[in-house]
């Protein structure tokens, strides 16, 4: 089944191929998507590694910490960086936040140093064995099934902030999941997200082999043009820009208020 650009429905014209997969480029908004998506069975086995990956995790986890990972230090400090910027918005103690695709926990870790109480959405559940342990009381609040599953369950503005590090482009159903981060969000929360920017200029520069063109992995690669339409259509008041985290691929990182 060919897509459509699920923004605004513009002309499109082909951007690249990555292997079998033809991304397209909306000549409207300039969202950049696959015109077909890969299978949902090429999709997981591109999270979780593979089989060998995904067993050896699962044999080493019970005898690891949290702070035994290498990159821990490191992704201390980035998740600070980031929750300093959920802070100019999000700051009184006891406020709730959900992060989408919460991986080892490193960003939910910082958010409960900084008197958040942590929800979490990780569809590969052996990542979060460490904070799960670390965090017994917190364990209840994180869930592996996809986002759309869980927020069915959520009532409405039940979350101050939502954050998403690195998943915005591999959503399978994006205007269903921004309608109900926006939904699930209370009015003035927010929705924090990285993502690939595909008017960065790595982008510009590698063209066909930017690095965040990845079939498997991202479906949908946004600019600033395309992501402040789609927040429009769907209601949030604004939309800001901040320096990304990672910035090695041309990323953006924007914070939509609902
Ligand atoms: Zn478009």
């Amino acid at each position: 089944m060919t897509n459509d650009c699920f923004v605004c429905q513009g002309p499109s014209k082909h951007y690249s191929y990555w292997k079998v997969f033809e991304y397209v480029q909306c000549q409207n908004c300039n969202l950049i998507y696959l015109k077909e998506n890969p299978t949902e069975e090429q999709i997981y086995a591109a999270y979780d590694g593979g089989k060998l990956k995904n067993l050896r995790r699962k044999l080493v986890s019970p005898f690891r910490r949290l702070e035994d990972f290498k990159i821990y230090e490191e992704k201390m400090k980035t998740t600070s960086q980031i929750m300093d910027i959920v802070n100019q918005y999000v700051s009184e103690p006891g406020k709730k936040m959900m992060d989408i695709g919460c991986n080892k926990g490193f960003l939910l870790t910082q958010a409960i140093n900084r008197g958040f109480i942590p929800y979490g959405i990780e569809i590969v559940p052996v990542l979060m064995d460490q904070f799960k342990r670390k965090f017994r009381q917190y364990r209840n609040n994180i869930y592996s099934e996809n986002f759309s599953k869980v927020s069915s369950q959520v009532e409405d503005e039940y979350f101050d902030v939502v954050t998403a590090i690195d998943v915005v482009e591999h959503l399978q159903n994006p205007r269903d999941d921004f309608n109900n981060v926006f939904r699930i969000l209370k009015k003035g929360g927010i929705f924090l997200a990285q993502t690939p920017d595909n008017h960065s200029k790595e982008a510009k520069e590698e063209k066909e082999h930017w690095g965040a063109l990845k079939a498997y992995e991202h479906l949908i690669l946004f600019d600033h043009k395309s992501l402040e339409l789609l927040a429009d259509q769907i209601g949030f008041s604004k939309v800001e820009y901040y320096e990304p985290i990672d910035k090695n691929i041309g990323n953006m990182l924007a914070v939509l208020t609902k």
